[in-house]
């Protein structure tokens, strides 16, 4: 440390164990002698000196307390007061107060009351309106933590398809009004093969043959006034391009490493779109979300790429919630939203009992809903409601509610909701069993994980999926964008094992119904053939699946 560096770095020593006293709930006075000592430290140019000599007393607001631990931190470069508070905080609530309207008691009650451990678990929280109906809280202010954490992560270095979208759309038509009309502007890189999460933006531009340089520095202007007014945009990257190239730069700055190298890493040639070079390779085109393992060029040269889940190949949607339990809509908003987006059927399934933090349903409520569900079918003969649930996989493995109740249900979602943190031999148990449950027709969310919030949990996911291709359950592309899990990577053991897919939205408003096309990108990705995935059946095919039981 240099001696200004040393004022600087103590002062914010200070600062930080001053939050840590506050977030431990420490008396005042203590937190504000923290606060005030700040100054003095700051502006002290012999700090050093003054630890050595015991004399740190003397400066203004520097108690025999701090002096301790100014000087632990000045010889030794390290602070015990600081790791102990630390150490003393519930997990999480360091994390949880960076978000802006989100103060330590607020934050507390979330970790006591909702488990909360994470920002990415507060923010599916959030999306599941789990924080409505604690004490203190309400729409507004889950809704302003939700945007605090939106604007968290859009500061940060990586984000999710969901977020990234619509940041690249407005670059892109920023870049565009910029160069002008006659200037082709194409999104390239990972954010085109619409990867989960990405961390940059990458355009490719087309230039004149001569002037080039003129092109790449009004870009380059337009990319600066977008970053001045949006600081908190990914790292971008221009590609440039003459037409008479572009098909071949936009496959190459496309195409993952490893689609590239089964292309054969083909040296520059001229062609002005991707259609032509692929057909140089004597490949059908590829879609550009296909260019990830390598895998899908053999697919392209059997001609086996049509027998894939197209985008628009899903007929009806499994693993939706209502009002009855977490979510914001009812039973008939969502089916007239289901109806609307064309769907043939539409499956409900709200929480069950255990899940006592999203309201899940009680016996009787279930018998309600039931009756409910039987009615509103009358009233349809365009979209078929299948009633069903998502039953809490209980730590041991069983499914919640009685064999008889399940039993009534037309399909049942196993899902996981608590106890994360198992040994990956008993986490396989327990899912092995739920699998294995002949009520089960669908596993929920497998891994547990959120994107950019928490990994998934530990368990032996082939023996799972071979378990399920044996007990005929299909598992899910939890379609939320936050989730994604199943993983597209494990398309290549899916595939061999021939288990069952189902593209499911737990859409938990009417919205979320459209996240549904986040989930088909995966099984895409995946090089899913469209019969691996139940629900791009016809009604009268799942009614017959469902029905085996
Ligand atoms: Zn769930
Ligand atoms: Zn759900």
């Amino acid at each position: 440390m240099s001696m200004s560096q040393d004022g600087e770095r103590s002062a914010e020593l200070l600062e930080e164990i001053r939050q840590l006293l506050e977030l431990n709930g420490e008396n005042p006075f203590k937190v504000r002698a923290f606060e005030k000592a700040q100054g003095v430290v700051s502006g002290c140019s012999d700090l050093k000196k003054r630890a050595q000599a015991g004399t740190l007393t003397e400066l203004d607001g520097v108690g025999k307390g701090i002096a301790e631990v100014l000087t632990e931190f000045l010889l030794k470069g390290q602070s015990t007061v600081r790791d102990d508070l630390k150490s003393k905080l519930p997990a999480g609530l360091l994390d949880l107060v960076q978000i802006p309207g989100l103060g330590p008691k607020k934050a507390k009650q979330l970790i006591e009351e909702l488990g909360i451990q994470s920002i990415g678990e507060l923010e599916y929280a959030c999306r599941e309106n789990r924080l409505l109906k604690l004490k203190g809280f309400g729409e507004k202010i889950q809704a302003k933590i939700l945007e605090g954490i939106r604007f968290r992560q859009s500061t940060q270095d990586q984000a999710r398809i969901v977020e990234a979208e619509p940041a690249a759309q407005a670059l892109s038509a920023h870049l565009k009004k910029s160069l002008g009309s006659s200037v082709r502007v194409e999104l390239t890189g990972a954010l085109r093969r619409k990867l989960e999460i990405v961390d940059r933006f990458e355009f490719l531009i087309e230039e004149p043959k001569s002037g080039a340089a003129t092109t790449r520095s009004k870009a380059q202007e337009a990319l600066d006034s977008f970053l001045k007014k949006n600081p908190a945009v990914l790292k971008t990257f221009l590609h440039f391009s003459t037409a008479d190239q572009f098909g071949y730069e936009w496959a190459k700055t496309t195409g993952s490493e490893a689609h590239w190298k089964v292309l054969g890493s083909p040296a520059s040639f001229s062609v002005k779109t991707e259609e032509e070079f692929y057909s140089k390779l004597k490949l059908p085109w590829i879609a550009p979300e296909l260019r990830e393992t390598g895998e899908e060029v053999a697919f392209a040269k059997k001609g086996s790429l049509e027998k894939l889940l197209p985008q628009d190949g899903i007929v009806g949607v499994f693993h939706n919630h209502t009002n009855q339990s977490d979510g914001t809509a009812t039973l008939e908003e969502m089916v007239e939203a289901a109806r609307a987006l064309g769907y043939r059927y539409i499956g409900i399934s709200d929480h069950s009992q255990t899940a006592v933090y999203a309201h899940g349903l009680k016996t009787d409520d279930l018998k309600e809903q039931e009756k409910a569900v039987r009615k509103l079918q009358e009233k349809y003969d365009d979209i078929r409601i299948f009633w069903g649930v998502e039953s809490d996989i209980l730590a041991d493995g069983e499914l919640d509610y009685s064999t008889a109740q399940l039993k009534r249900f037309d399909f049942v979602v196993a899902s996981i909701h608590s106890r994360f943190k198992m040994d990956r031999d008993q986490m396989t148990t327990r899912l092995l069993k739920a699998v294995r449950n002949p009520a089960t027709r669908f596993l929920g969310h497998m891994t547990g994980r959120l994107l950019l919030g928490r990994p998934g949990y530990e368990f032996d996911t082939e023996k799972v999926i071979e378990e399920a291709k044996k007990c005929d359950v299909a598992i899910e592309i939890n379609a939320n964008p936050a989730r994604l899990d199943i993983d597209w990577r494990w398309g290549t053991k899916l595939r061999a094992e021939g288990t069952l897919v189902s593209v499911n939205p737990d859409a938990h408003e009417v919205e979320g119904l459209k996240d549904t096309a986040y989930g088909v990108t995966v099984a895409r990705k995946a090089l899913l053939p469209k019969t691996q995935v139940i629900n791009s059946r016809e009604v009268k095919e799942v009614e017959k699946w469902l029905s085996r039981k």
